[in-house]
């Protein structure tokens, strides 16, 4: 047995071995050599097991398979075909191309991130994008931040530390991954005072609580949740009013927040940062990366006074946005300005895509998978479904689609090989069946998404 061990080739000598030399060229000595141990390591404890010594050309093997697995990125491109379109765990919008240009010019050369060209001195990162948003909004100032999570808090943390924050108790819920308004608004330091009743809130219970202590009237939009039935709340212009009457600022979390109706589309109408604006609230916040269908930021526009007081608060620099996403931010607003996003922009074209251009592709991926190859238990067919826009934004919405429905025996293992792939397919199960919509697949990846599926399904039939 001891004879097994010494057969072992030593680190140094495997590092001399030919292929061993072009792996060094690619991922340089270190890695390798890192590589090497490892598999050398499996070997003598499988050795100590009684097995044989791995030869030389198996070490190498196994090394350049572990290298592959070291180098490449957690993070990879994934084919989402699950039908929602700004899908929070693949990554939310898509960008259009002139924004994915900006971000690598900017990436490449300095830039007047924080340099005034005029003056030849400092200058501020937050004036970047800030008079797009202004002139598309109406707003009279405008500061983007890392997120609109940041941004909530942040403009709490503002307007509201130290006083109390008037919100409907149908309003203090969590919007997602543990950000949930009353821990927010304890983080801040406001004080929350709830008011109305889980289905009914009134202004008269926003006016009842309303004292020399308030410091600021917060409505959030219901981006995720939807209450039905028997229920009430004060309209933006009676909370406005209030604000006005009190002189109490009035804050509202849009989440989403659009730029464009969503009506048109066959949707609800989600409320566009625009009216918000024009109603009187005196900031609003907005995600970047939701119906926006830019980069990830947090928006927050209104009031100039109240905006250079968040621009000067030591936390902004906490929450502060990178150059590149200011570049791609930029890119996508210019878009709405042109009157181009609907073209421009993916996540708007997705959500106006033709049903009869959805259902094509949906008949091509069927026709092009149902070949000899198709396993004898499984059929294909092409079938009504829904799409959603997801994200947090438009609760109990959809859009209809046409999917490829795979129906076979073992749905899950079905998922599971096709999230196997490169790139890794994302499908939905619906009744027992994989749906394949298309309304989120890009065209240019057709091709790959019916060899990734004809792949496995050849997997499948050769165990048949
Ligand atoms: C999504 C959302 C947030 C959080 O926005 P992020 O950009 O994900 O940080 C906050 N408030 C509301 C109402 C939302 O819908």
């Amino acid at each position: 047995m001891t004879n097994e061990f010494r057969k072992l080739p030593s680190v140094d000598k495997l590092l001399t071995q030919p292929a061993v030399k072009t792996l060094i060229t690619r991922h340089g000595p270190q890695l390798v050599t890192v590589a090497a141990r490892a598999e050398l390591t499996i070997s003598r404890e499988q050795i100590a097991q009684g097995a044989e010594a791995t030869t030389i050309d198996a070490l190498i093997k196994a090394m350049t398979n572990r290298l592959l697995g070291m180098v490449s990125s957690t993070l990879q491109p994934v084919i989402n075909a699950t039908g929602v379109i700004i899908h929070t765990n693949l990554g939310r919008a898509l960008l259009s191309e002139r924004a994915r240009q900006a971000m690598q010019q900017v990436a490449s050369s300095y830039s007047n991130l924080e340099y005034d060209l005029d003056g030849g001195k400092r200058g501020s990162r937050y004036l970047h994008a800030a008079d797009l948003l202004c002139r598309l909004t109406g707003a009279e100032a405008a500061v983007v931040v890392n997120n609109n999570a940041g941004a909530v808090i942040l403009a709490l943390t503002v307007l509201a530390q130290g006083h109390e924050v008037v919100i409907s108790r149908s309003q203090l819920v969590e919007i997602g991954g543990g950000f949930r308004v009353p821990d927010i608004m304890a983080q801040s330091g406001a004080r929350l005072i709830e008011v109305g009743t889980t289905n009914r809130t009134y202004l008269r219970d926003y006016e009842g609580a309303v004292n020399t202590k308030t410091g600021l009237l917060l409505t959030i939009h219901h981006s995720n949740y939807q209450i039905i039935g028997f229920t009430a709340e004060p309209t933006l212009a009676e909370l406005t009013s209030l604000s006005q009457k009190t002189s109490i600022p009035l804050m509202e979390d849009l989440g989403s927040g659009t730029l464009i109706d969503t009506a048109p589309f066959g949707l609800a109408h989600e409320p566009t940062i625009q009216e918000s604006i024009t109603a009187g609230v005196d900031i609003v916040t907005a995600s970047g990366d939701k119906l926006l269908g830019g980069p990830q930021v947090g928006l927050i526009l209104g009031k100039r006074s109240l905006i250079d007081e968040i621009k000067h608060h030591p936390l902004i620099r906490a929450l502060r946005v990178d150059k590149t996403t200011l570049a791609a931010l930029h890119a996508t607003l210019l878009a709405y300005l042109e009157q181009r996003a609907i073209t421009e922009i993916p996540i708007w074209q997705m959500i106006s895509a033709p049903l009869d251009q959805l259902a094509q592709r949906a008949e091509q991926w069927r026709v092009a998978l149902d070949t000899a190859e198709l396993p004898s238990h499984v059929s294909l067919t092409v079938l009504d479904s829904h799409s959603t826009v997801g994200g947090g934004s438009l609760p109990g919405q959809s859009l209809p689609t046409k999917s490829l429905a795979i129906i076979g025996p073992s749905p899950d293992k079905l998922a599971m090989q096709l999230r196997q792939t490169t790139p890794p397919i994302i499908a939905r199960i619906d009744q027992n069946r994989i749906l394949l919509d298309p309304r989120t697949v890009l065209p240019a990846q057709d091709q790959t998404l019916i060899s990734n599926c004809k792949a496995v399904m050849g997997q499948t039939r050769k165990r048949e």
